[in-house]
């Protein structure tokens, strides 16, 4: 029997036990992982993902990754390939080969024609909308269909020639003949088949009757010996039909489980709305960083290990609630922030001239990549020229209390090489600072003052003889709202777009030890933040960089702009 070992214990790992204490399914765990293929997987796929692997792997067990391809409509081979790559790219191996529902359509249809030879399960000819008026509501039961009372002969010869193609598109379906006065609507008489003249991206057009999302997916389960099958909360009054399936059947039956869908504030989790994003070209795609795609936080530079990390530390509940969005961009920090080489780049260059600096000299420092971290001592070298470049926004001409950079008359320290005091500034005709000059103290090579004089600003810089251009894209949240679909009649979550969630810098130098970064490659760029050379739009002369995660929260300061 398999035994949970480690510490991580939840409601489900609970029953789990008990199942194994019980011999329910002889010690055995089998999970499955069964997106739609229609659109690609989101951050909260990943909690799923996370939980079914993690699950199957705590038991010794396995997990199986199955498409749910009972819609033949909405589904495509591109998000197939992108799926099995993101479950893939998060750390999971399924076991043996990946599975489809529809590969189980004929023993799904046998399994439909033994229901109804049981006499549980007729065929109806009444439209969609009078199955809908007869449904009933919460508060009156349904009404029989008056083709309930078919014999099942008659059934089954209906059911036959659904399958042979013979009757329109939405002119009958087969039902389940459960009970019209059920408080659970999903029991009163449930659609099992519908006619659907609709070529499968797998099957093709082999079959001209598709099963529902409810036939298909408990059987599905069934036949893959799956013992736990894990699924979001609104499945949970499913549950009662999954099992009345699988107990009519008389086929093996494996536990259904519920768990709370993750959300995260400021982030839309649904495949259809982030579909219109795409199609809308509100984003550059399903692998856009702004993205919750996995894709797209791939992209972001976010390594697996974070984000499972993250779905650890939310955990498993059984209620729905909201995670703070600030709390995947802390794992993301904490997961980059000791292991990424730490390198000057400046995003928004501004000139300094150091006027006192030999024209043709170069002072030449050894610079540790991780000064933090005495474990680790690997170093690059770092140039001084005359001519540096800062961030425009570490000078200021006319400076605010407690600005500690560079301004008229200041000294400040240029990180890990010496200190320099403003002189002067040189303005075009428009009177924009074009370049600041400095004198430096040529005792204070290597950044301490000789004679111990305190100097309370450190700012970066890169030589401008041996900068490194890139393009660095920052991105920040992409909607507004804590809940992007919560908007005014009228309106739709798209007016929620935040319209500064991506701003391109296209000047920005890099110190030259960045001269061979290579796409994939992360680091952080001092005093910014995390940053990932993008593997799809990086060329061997044009080097991109996308923010990953800044430093520190600057999310405040911009809702505070777009209020003002
Ligand atoms: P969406 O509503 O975004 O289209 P879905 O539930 O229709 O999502 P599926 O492809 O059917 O997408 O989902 C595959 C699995 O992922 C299911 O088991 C589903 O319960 C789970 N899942 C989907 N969204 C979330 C979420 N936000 N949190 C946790 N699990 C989720
Ligand atoms: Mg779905």
């Amino acid at each position: 029997m398999s035994e949970n070992t480690s510490e991580n214990k939840n409601f489900i790992t609970d029953i789990i036990d008990e199942h194994n204490e019980s011999g329910r399914f002889g010690g055995e765990v089998r999970t499955r992982f069964p997106p739609e293929p229609n659109g690609y997987l989101h951050i909260g796929h990943a909690k799923s993902i996370c939980l079914n692997f993690g699950i199957a792997e705590q038991y010794g067990g396995k997990t199986n990754l199955r498409f749910d391809d009972t819609n033949p409509i909405k589904e495509d081979v591109e998000y197939v390939n992108s799926i099995e790559e993101d479950v893939q790219w998060l750390g999971f191996h399924w076991d043996g080969d990946v599975l489809y529902a529809s590969d189980y359509f004929d023993q799904l249809y046998e399994f439909a024609l033994e229901i109804i030879r049981l006499g549980k399960a007729y065929v109806d000819d009444s439209s969609a909308e009078e199955i809908r008026q007869m449904r009933g509501s919460l508060t009156e039961p349904g009404v029989n269909s008056p083709y309930r009372d078919r014999s099942v002969e008659e059934n089954l010869d209906l059911f036959k020639r659904m399958r042979a193609g013979e009757f329109e598109e939405g002119s009958r379906v087969l039902r389940a003949k459960v009970d019209m006065s059920s408080p659970n609507m999903n029991m009163r008489d449930p659609v099992m088949y519908r006619i659907l003249f609709a070529t499968h991206h797998r099957t093709g057009d082999k079959w001209c009757i598709y099963p529902t999302y409810d036939f298909a997916h408990g059987q599905s389960d069934s036949i893959e010996g799956i013992t736990h099958s894990i699924c979001t909360l609104e499945f949970e009054d499913h549950r009662p039909l999954y099992d009345w399936y699988l107990h009519t059947l008389e086929i093996h039956h494996p536990q259904q489980i519920e768990f709370a869908r993750l959300n995260l504030s400021y982030t839309l989790m649904s495949k259809r709305k982030l579909l219109k994003l795409v199609q809308d070209k509100h984003v550059d795609g399903w692998d856009d960083p702004r993205m919750p795609t996995i894709a797209g936080i791939r992209r972001r530079g976010v390594r697996p290990e974070a984000v499972r990390e993250f779905a650890d530390r939310i955990g498993v509940a059984k209620a729905n609630s909201m995670i703070d969005i600030a709390l995947f961009d802390h794992t993301v920090r904490q997961d980059l922030d000791p292991i990424l080489k730490r390198v000057m780049a400046v995003l928004n260059p501004l000139k300094l001239v150091i006027t006192n600096f030999p024209e043709d000299k170069e002072e030449i420092f050894e610079v540790d990549y991780f000064r933090h971290d005495k474990e680790k001592s690997e170093t690059r070298t770092v140039p001084l020229t005359r001519e540096v470049y800062i961030e425009q926004d570490d000078f200021s001409e006319d400076p605010p209390p407690k600005y500690f950079r560079l301004a008229p008359g200041r000294e400040v320290r240029l990180m890990n090489a010496c200190l320099v005091t403003c002189t002067d500034v040189v303005k075009d005709g428009d009177g924009n600072i074009i370049e600041v000059h400095c004198t430096y103290d040529p005792e204070s090579i290597g950044g301490q003052a000789p004679d111990g004089r305190r100097v309370k600003g450190t700012i970066h810089w890169v030589s401008a003889a041996h900068a490194v251009d890139a393009e660095v894209r920052m991105y920040d949240r992409l909607f507004l709202n804590e809940v992007p679909e919560d908007v005014p009649e009228g309106k739709d979550f798209t007016d929620n777009l935040n319209p500064d969630s991506k701003v391109v810098l296209t000047n920005a130098k890099l110190e030259p030890a960045l001269a061979g970064a290579q796409p994939g490659d992360r680091f952080q760029f001092l005093r910014e933040g995390f940053f990932y050379l993008d593997p799809k739009e990086t060329t061997p002369s044009h080097k991109v960089f996308n923010l990953t995660v800044p430093l520190r929260d600057s999310w405040a300061k911009i809702v505070e702009k777009h209020n003002s």
